[in-house]
C-alpha cells in the first residue's frame, strides 16, 4: 500500500464547503485503490491569521514542508472585511505568495474545460462553441509583477504613489515556456504564446525566448498573440486555442475570463506545480457573496484532487475517472446554482449533494490499474 501525506487547507469562505467534498472523494478512491492518504488539516488565509496572527502561520509550514502534496481551498475576505487585516498580512500577500515563494511553484495549469454535454452553461452562442471548449493556460505563478520590488510614499510634488517592479530574467521565462510546449507535445502541438510586446520589453524577452525554445519542438506550431487581442478571441473562438502560455498577470486575468466563458469560476480547478511540492487549489476566490449557504460549486475543488491525482500520486486511472464522474452528474442534468439558471432544464443541487453525486458516480467506475 502506498501512502500519501496531504496538507488540507480549507481557508476562508466557501473553502470549508467545498473542501468538505473534496474530503468525500478521496475517502472513496482512497477505498477503492491500494493507497492510504494521511490528511494533515492546517490554518491558512484569513482564517489563520485571525487566530494566529499569521496567514501561513508556522505549524502550518510545518505541515505543508511534510505533505507530498498540498490541497488548498480559497482564501480572502470581502472588500470591507480584508480592511481588518494589516495590507502585508492579508490572505494574498501574508499567505498565498509566500507559499508559492517558498515551493516554487511556478507553473500553474488552469484547464478550461467544457465538453460539448456541458456546452448549454456556457454563456457563448452554440456556433462560438462548436465541438467545445477544451484549452489548458499555463501561467508562470512566481514572478512578475506580483513578486516584484514594491514601494509607495508620497513624491516631491506631495502626490501618494506606488510603484511595482515588472522583472522577468530568462531563466524564469524559459522553464515555464518549456512546461507549455511539453504541454503541447502532450496535445494538439499548438502552442499560443501570450504576451504585449508592442509596449512590454518583459514581453519582448518573453517572445525571444519562445523562439528560442521553439527550436527545440519542432512539431509544435507557435502563435504569438497579443494578450488583449486573446482576450477579444477567447469568446468570439475558443476553439482556436490548445495550450495557451504567459506570465503571471496576464495568466491571473485571462483565466478568470476562461472561467465566464464555461460559465461559471466554479468550473476552474488548478495545478501549481514546482520542482518538488505542488500545491493544488480552485483557480477561483472565497466568493463571499456566497460562502455558507451550501451552493457553491465544488467541481473545482474536485477537480484540484483529480489534477493532484495525476499529478503528484500518478493516478492517472482513478484522475481520469474522477473528470466522468463529475461530468456525468452534469450529464444527467445536476448542477449548483451558479450554472442551473431558472428556464434550463437543469436541477439545482447543493455544494454537498454534488459532492455526493461525484462520490455515487465515482463508486460505479471500474478500479483502474494506476
Ligand atoms: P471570487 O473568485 O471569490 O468570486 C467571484 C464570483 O464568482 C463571485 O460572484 C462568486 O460567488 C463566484 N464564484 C467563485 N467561485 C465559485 C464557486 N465555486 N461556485 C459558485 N460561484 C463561485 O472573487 P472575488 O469575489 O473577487 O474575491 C473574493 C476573495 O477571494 C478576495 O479576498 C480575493 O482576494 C480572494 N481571491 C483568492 C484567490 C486565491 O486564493 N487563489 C483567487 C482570487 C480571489
Amino acid at each position: 500500500m502506498t501512502e500519501y501525506n496531504i496538507a488540507v487547507l480549507a481557508g476562508d469562505g466557501i473553502g470549508e464547503e467545498i473542501m468538505e467534498q473534496a474530503l468525500k472523494v478521496l475517502k472513496v478512491v482512497e477505498s477503492r485503490n491500494d493507497v492510504a492518504f494521511s490528511l494533515m488539516p492546517g490554518l491558512f488565509g484569513a482564517a489563520a491569521w485571525f487566530e494566529t496572527g499569521k496567514s501561513f502561520p508556522d505549524e502550518t509550514i510545518a505541515i505543508c514542508d511534510k505533505a507530498d502534496a498540498i490541497l488548498k481551498g480559497t482564501i480572502g475576505l470581502g472588500h470591507e472585511e480584508s480592511k481588518k487585516i494589516p495590507l502585508d498580512q492579508q490572505p494574498e500577500r501574508g499567505g498565498l505568495l509566500p507559499m508559492r515563494k517558498r515551493y516554487d511553484t511556478y507553473a500553474n495549469f488552469r484547464p478550461v474545460y467544457l465538453p460539448p454535454s456541458l456546452a448549454h452553461f456556457s454563456p457563448l452562442k452554440p456556433k462560438i462553441i462548436g465541438d467545445g471548449i477544451d484549452i489548458m493556460i499555463i501561467r508562470e505563478l512566481v514572478g512578475g509583477l506580483y513578486f516584484g520590488k514594491k514601494e509607495t510614499g508620497v513624491d516631491e510634488q506631495g502626490l501618494r504613489f506606488a510603484r511595482e517592479t515588472l522583472e522577468y530574467n530568462e531563466q524564469q521565462i524559459r522553464r515555464i515556456v518549456q512546461i507549455g510546449f511539453e504541454s503541447a507535445m502532450k496535445r494538439r502541438k499548438l502552442l499560443h504564446s501570450i504576451h504585449k510586446s508592442n509596449v512590454l520589453k518583459s514581453s519582448v524577452l518573453w517572445t525571444d525566448v519562445v523562439g528560442e525554445v521553439a527550436q527545440d519542438f519542432p512539431d509544435v506550431e507557435v502563435q504569438h498573440m497579443l494578450v488583449d487581442a486573446a482576450a477579444t478571441h477567447l469568446c468570439l473562438n475558443p476553439g482556436q486555442f490548445d495550450v495557451m502560455v504567459m506570465e503571471n498577470l496576464f495568466g491571473d486575468i485571462l483565466s478568470d475570463q476562461a472561467g465566464g466563458i464555461l460559465g461559471s469560476l466554479g468550473l476552474m480547478p488548478s495545478a501549481c506545480v514546482g520542482p518538488d511540492k505542488a500545491y493544488y487549489e480552485p483557480a477561483h476566490g472565497s466568493a463571499p457573496d456566497i460562502a455558507g449557504k451550501n451552493i457553491a460549486n465544488p467541481y473545482s475543488m474536485i477537480g484540484s484532487v483529480a489534477m493532484m491525482l495525476d499529478l503528484s500520486f500518478q493516478m492517472t486511472g482513478e484522475s481520469s475517472n474522477l473528470w466522468h464522474a463529475m461530468e456525468s452528474v452534469f450529464a444527467a442534468g445536476y448542477a449548483t446554482p451558479d450554472l442551473s439558471k431558472p428556464g434550463t432544464d437543469v436541477t439545482m443541487v447543493s455544494t454537498g449533494e454534488f459532492g455526493d453525486r461525484v462520490v455515487a458516480a465515482l463508486s460505479c467506475l471500474p478500479v483502474p490499474n494506476r
